[in-house]
């Protein structure tokens, strides 16, 4: 697919709220909700109290963060479909279910149709709201891809939003869906991405650069591999056999070299954590083919056998080379010592005379 063209967004007048409509009803876990909960890097608090500077009051309708139910919460997503919310910015966290599948009943659905007494689907949600949002994102690997529950022999038919909306779908400022994936979203990816979209909205930010897949680029550009605190393992070819140890995760189910993903740069909480940083061999849940391409989980990753024999001719005389260099270099030099001569080489210079 061809990465999204730059588009300027015109700048709307005057932006005083902004307001955002979290859908937690696509099949889910609510733990793309959860994790925001841990982000300092906007914390969800600075943004809702206006501690971030020049941004528009913002109001966030979550049901799983929200206080207020029933009537009171459901009239935000009302008023949204009615275009009387503006501007919003629609977020999405689970998969989307096919209901065009399902001959009785639905498979996911908040909130009742006055019109009809009848539950509003997940499906008919998006197509009330999507239309009337300003910007879209797809939270977590369920949303943007369609993740867990739309591995091979679901019953759902489940699929990411994209999938559901058309991949060159744009929001009415022509933006296209915007994917933060991970199952669930690393929690400062999740709110720094809706913070750029949020100052975005309010006309304070040149278009969010997107790659093919329409991940953040500068979030998801590298692999696990290329910021993990065991790659030094990796290029000696010391590799782990068991759980528990600090080397190389790879012979036993890391999946880092080949996967997008910044957790081993980020950490997980405030710069703690990470999957493999702190002993979790990388199962690839940010990717498009989650699960089905990683599983099962434990098991070494199919490339790895060659690349690992490769690596370990001259990652084993590299580590042979550098132990005799790192023996050396432990030592202090010979010229360190209390005796009554100077051994250290100095020689003074007398300039303009003949020292002889
Ligand atoms: Fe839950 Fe993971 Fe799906 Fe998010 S992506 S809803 S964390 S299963
Ligand atoms: Fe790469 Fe995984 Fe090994 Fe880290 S643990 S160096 S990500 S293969
Ligand atoms: Fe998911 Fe791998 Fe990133 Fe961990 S390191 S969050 S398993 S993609």
């Amino acid at each position: 697919m061809k990465a999204p063209e730059m588009i300027i967004a015109d700048r709307p007048p005057d932006v005083k709220e902004i307001h955002i409509v979290w859908m937690t009803t696509g099949l889910g876990c609510d733990g793309d909700s959860v994790s925001i909960t841990a982000a300092s890097l906007p914390s969800i608090e600075d943004v809702v109290l206006g501690a971030i500077p020049g941004l528009p009051k913002v109001h966030v309708h979550n049901p799983v963060l929200a206080y207020e139910v029933g009537d009171d919460f459901m009239k935000h997503w009302f008023d949204a479909a009615a275009g009387k919310l503006e501007p919003f910015v629609l977020v999405l966290e689970g998969s989307v279910p096919n209901e065009k599948i399902k001959k009785e009943g639905y498979w996911a659905a908040m909130g009742t149709d006055p019109a009809t007494g009848q539950p509003i689907t997940t499906n008919e949600w998006i197509d009330r709201l999507a239309p009337k949002a300003t910007a879209v994102i797809a939270a977590g690997t369920c949303a943007t891809y369609g993740g867990i529950h739309a591995m091979e022999g679901n019953p759902t038919g489940a699929m990411g939003l994209c999938d559901y909306l058309g991949w060159d779908w744009k929001s009415k400022a022509g933006l296209p869906v915007v994917n933060v994936p991970g199952c669930p979203v690393q929690p400062d990816n999740m709110m720094e991405t809706l913070l750029y979209l949020l100052y975005q909205v309010a006309g304070l930010a040149p278009i969010i650069p997107l790659d093919d897949q329409l991940r953040p680029t500068w979030l998801f550009g590298k692999t696990v591999h290329e910021g993990c605190d065991r790659a030094g393992y990796y290029e000696q070819a010391d590799f782990a056999k068991e759980y528990g140890s600090p080397k190389c995760l790879v012979k036993i189910g890391c999946w880092g070299p080949v996967v997008n993903c910044n957790v081993t740069k980020r950490g997980w909480m405030d710069g703690v954590g990470g999957c493999p940083n702190v002993g979790g061999i990388c199962i690839g849940c940010t990717m498009p083919g989650f699960p089905d391409k990683f599983m099962p989980f434990m098991d070494a990753p199919p490339g790895s056998a060659l690349s690992t024999v490769v690596v370990g001719v001259w990652g084993g005389v590299l580590r042979g080379l550098r132990a005799i260099t790192n023996r050396a270099v432990n030592k202090e030099p010979k010229w360190r010592h209390p005796r009554g001569e100077l051994t250290t080489g100095y020689e003074p210079k007398f300039y303009g005379q003949n020292r002889n």
